[in-house]
């Protein structure tokens, strides 16, 4: 369980400052991370993203059951650029055929007022 105590700054060019609040472990009282509350306009991306140290955090393995230090673990994640770059094409993938969907809805509607 973790609690969320009030903002701090971070930043070291004095122009890029993003608010955040520290997570801490409610058992021991540990900061294990932080939640970004304000961020500039570039960095929208970030706000209420939830970051964890992985040096103060212990993962559970599903397959094995066991508990590790998450120092200890590897992840392969796609950048979080990329990974947004993709939500985007599939989006606009899927708005082509709504656009279609709502002119076939203006045309039906404009035909049945002239039918009647
Ligand atoms: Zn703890």
């Amino acid at each position: 369980m973790l609690s969320i105590t009030h903002g701090q700054k971070t930043g070291c060019t004095g122009h890029l400052i993003c608010i955040c609040s520290n997570l801490k472990c409610i058992g021991c009282h540990c900061v294990v991370g932080v939640v970004v509350n304000s961020t500039p306009q570039h960095l929208d991306v970030l706000r209420s993203v939830f970051i964890l140290y992985k040096t103060s955090i212990n993962c559970y393995i599903l397959n094995s059951k066991r508990t590790v230090k998450a120092s200890k673990l590897t992840f392969d994640f796609e950048p979080l650029g990329t990974t947004i770059n993709n939500l985007k094409q599939q989006v606009e993938a899927l708005s082509v055929p709504v656009s279609l969907i709502r002119k076939r809805l203006s045309e039906r509607s404009t035909s049945s007022e002239t039918c009647d």
